[in-house]
C-alpha cells in the first residue's frame, strides 16, 4: 500500500520537525516492503533528516531556478533530495488557477528528471451529479504520458476533498477500473479518507493506496491509518 499524506498549508518548520520525528518513531523498525509512506509538507518545512518515509513536494515551478517570484524550483527540491512530487491537485487547479498547460509543463519537467509523479485527477460535483465522471477525468489526462514508469495516479473527486463525504467504494472502484484500462500505474484514492473508511477503500482490488489530507495532519492520526492497512501490522498475529 502507498499511504500518502498531503499536509497542504499546515505545519511550520518547527511543527513539521516534531511531526517527522513522531512518524519516524512510529515507523521505527521499518515498514513492510509492500508499503510506502509519502509525506508532502509545505516547502518551507522540508526536513533534512527523515528516515522511515519519503518526503515529497506539494508544488514546484517547472524550472531549476530563475525569475519566478514566489516559486520553488528544481534546485530547491534537490537540496532536500526531493524526487517525489504532487501534480494536478484540485486545490492548485481551482484555487491557484493552474491551467492544464502548466500542469503538462510540470509533468514534462518532472518526468525529464525521473521524479516520481503523483498525478491527481477527479471530477467536480456537477460532473458527478450528471454521471460524467469518466469524461471529466479523461479530459484531465489529455497530454499526460500514462506510460511514464514513475507515475502514480490519485483519483480524488473534488466534492470529496476536505468535506468529510468520501466517495462510496462502488464509485471508487468504478473510477479506478476506468483508470486501470488506461494505465498500469499504481492507483490511489483520496477524498475524506479516515480511520473508519480506510479499510474498505484499501480492500478495493485496483486500489494501491490512499492520498490523505485532513486525517494526516496529526502524525499520531496518520499512524493510526497506517496501522489499519499496512502489511507490517496486518500480518501481525
Ligand atoms: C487531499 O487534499 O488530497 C485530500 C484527500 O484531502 P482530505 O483527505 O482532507 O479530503
Amino acid at each position: 500500500m502507498i499511504l500518502a499524506a498531503n499536509l497542504k498549508c499546515n505545519h511550520t518548520r518547527a511543527s513539521f520537525e516534531r511531526y517527522a520525528k513522531a512518524l519516524d518513531e512510529g515507523l521505527a523498525g521499518g515498514i513492510s516492503r509492500e508499503d510506502e509512506i509519502l509525506v508532502f509538507p509545505p516547502a518551507s518545512a522540508f526536513c533534512a533528516k527523515v528516515k522511515n518515509f519519503t518526503q515529497g513536494a506539494q508544488n514546484f515551478y517547472p524550472a531549476a531556478h530563475g525569475s519566478f517570484t514566489g516559486e520553488v524550483g528544481g534546485d530547491m527540491l534537490a537540496e532536500f533530495d526531493i524526487k517525489t512530487v504532487l501534480i494536478g491537485h484540485s486545490e492548485r487547479r481551482a484555487i491557484l488557477g493552474e491551467s492544464a498547460e502548466l500542469i503538462r509543463e510540470k509533468f514534462g519537467f518532472a518526468a525529464a528528471r525521473g521524479w516520481r509523479i503523483v498525478f491527481c485527477i477527479g471530477e467536480d460535483e456537477a460532473a458527478f451529479a450528471q454521471d460524467r465522471s469518466e469524461e471529466f477525468v479523461a479530459a484531465q489526462l489529455e497530454g499526460i504520458d500514462l506510460k511514464y514508469p514513475s507515475l502514480v495516479l490519485a483519483y480524488e473527486p473534488v466534492w470529496a476533498i476536505g468535506t468529510g463525504r468520501s466517495a462510496q467504494c462502488q464509485q471508487i472502484e468504478r473510477m479506478l477500473n476506468f483508470l486501470r484500462a488506461k494505465s498500469s500505474a499504481p492507483l490511489l484514492y483520496g477524498g475524506s479518507v479516515n480511520v473508519a473508511n480506510i479499510g474498505g477503500i484499501a480492500g478495493i482490488a485496483s486500489c494501491a493506496g490512499v492520498l490523505v489530507g485532513t486525517a494526516s495532519w496529526d502524525a499520531s492520526k496518520f499512524l493510526e491509518l497506517i496501522r489499519v492497512v499496512s502489511h507490517r501490522y496486518t500480518s501481525l498475529p
